[in-house]
């Protein structure tokens, strides 16, 4: 009977995905754990878009596999965390603009480290080949002093371009989730929806496991990955600030960088970086540790290239900071703008879009939940 309600699927992974939440429908025990299960339970059977939603709506906390009595061994080998996982890496190679490039999410890690390797290369020979060495290694200080090194225009204009295809590459990704979803076209005027995702994405609210915590290396559940995941997101968040921030010093006062210590870029910026550096390394020994079973080695890639380059973003622009009034500053900067620019032109094509996909997947639920109480 249960088989005859699936529906047929475009891959392996929604099909097990189909059996496994068919699988949940008649246990429904862990309808208290997140926001999956409660989704899930509003269908009777589950199209490719609803178990997309699904996967998408999943923070991998780990607590529906360590409280599952059909978890393995049991014949019914039910892993939600690790089927979901794979399949929200599936979802958003399906989503990548332009599709062509959708392969970037296969062997995502192989092609992230050959980009950035690509773009540090580059600006160093760039700047080796431009400028001369005794500017490349001069001490430089004050108001304009990266950009003897390099022209503020050609920064702007190459940064300013590498953001905006990123953007448009994810708003593009995005609308083909959401419609991929089956989402309604009227959310952007629903205010509450928005506003209720904002707060739980923003507090990683179903990563606690229905409240006592993740499960990542045993079945004692702790709070130590959503703290890592908090300061990696807000330390991106202070980071992309600074940089707002930078620029409008730039464009509206006329003041140029560096800065002081004690300015309000740099202190949003050097905040950031703390965050980003600590949240990262937090966030890869919590993966050394997290039970085999839980993972999705497909995925793994994907995950430590974009956490390493989260790393090395932070990493590289603290040390910028701490030497940027030595010799060591035009070697430095170009490591920093060659981490940053592999950063923003691999966005859309690596772990970056869970934010973004999950929001929308936190969006589409809060709707749900709100017309089921009017
Ligand atoms: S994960 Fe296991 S225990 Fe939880 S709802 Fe599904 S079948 Fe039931
Ligand atoms: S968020 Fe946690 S409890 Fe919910 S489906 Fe994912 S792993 Fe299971």
């Amino acid at each position: 009977m249960i088989q005859q309600l699936r529906a047929m699927h475009g891959s392996p992974i929604l099909e097990e995905a189909d059996r496994l939440m068919t699988v949940c429908n008649s246990c429904r025990y862990c309808e208290g754990l997140c926001a999956v299960f409660p989704a899930m339970e509003m269908r009777r059977a589950f199209s490719d878009g609803d178990l997309n939603f699904l996967a998408n709506l999943c923070h991998a906390c780990g607590a529906c596999y360590t409280d599952c009595q059909f978890s393995p061994p049991h014949e019914f080998n039910v892993n939600v965390p690790k089927t979901l996982a794979a399949l929200r890496a599936e979802s958003w190679a399906a989503c990548a603009w332009p599709r062509a490039l959708s392969g970037l999410f296969v062997r995502n890690g192989v092609a992230i480290s050959i980009i950035a390797a690509l773009s540090v290369a580059a600006f160093i020979f760039g700047f080796a080949a431009f400028i001369d060495p005794q500017v490349l290694l001069g001490v430089h200080t004050g108001p304009g002093a990266f950009y003897t090194l390099m022209p503020h225009n050609a920064m702007a204009a190459l940064f300013g371009a590498a953001f905006l295809y990123a953007i448009f590459a994810l708003a593009m990704g995005l609308r083909a989730f959401w419609r991929g979803l089956g989402g309604p076209s009227g959310t952007l005027p629903d205010p509450p929806s928005l506003w209720q995702a904002i707060r739980d994405a923003g507090q990683l609210r179903y990563l606690d496991g229905g409240g006592g915590g993740c499960f990542n290396e045993d079945e004692r559940p702790t709070d130590r990955r959503r703290i890592y995941h908090h300061l990696t997101f807000y330390g991106f968040l202070l980071c992309f600030a600074s940089t707002c921030v930078a620029t409008l010093y730039h464009y509206l006062l006329g003041r140029e960088a560096p800065y002081a210590w004690w300015d309000l870029p740099v202190v949003l910026g050097t905040l950031g970086g703390i965050g980003l550096v600590i949240g990262t390394t937090g966030l890869f020994a919590e993966k050394s540790k997290r039970d085999a079973a839980l993972i999705d080695a497909n995925s793994t890639g994907m995950d430590a290239a974009f956490t390493l380059m989260l790393f090395l973003t932070g990493l590289t622009g603290l040390t910028l900071l701490v030497w940027r009034e030595t010799s060591a500053m035009g070697p430095l900067l170009a490591l920093h703008l060659g981490v940053v620019f592999a950063l923003f032109i691999t966005l859309p094509y690596g772990k970056f879009v869970h934010g973004l996909y999950r929001y929308a997947a936190l969006v589409r639920y809060a709707r749900e939940q709100r017309a089921m109480t009017k």
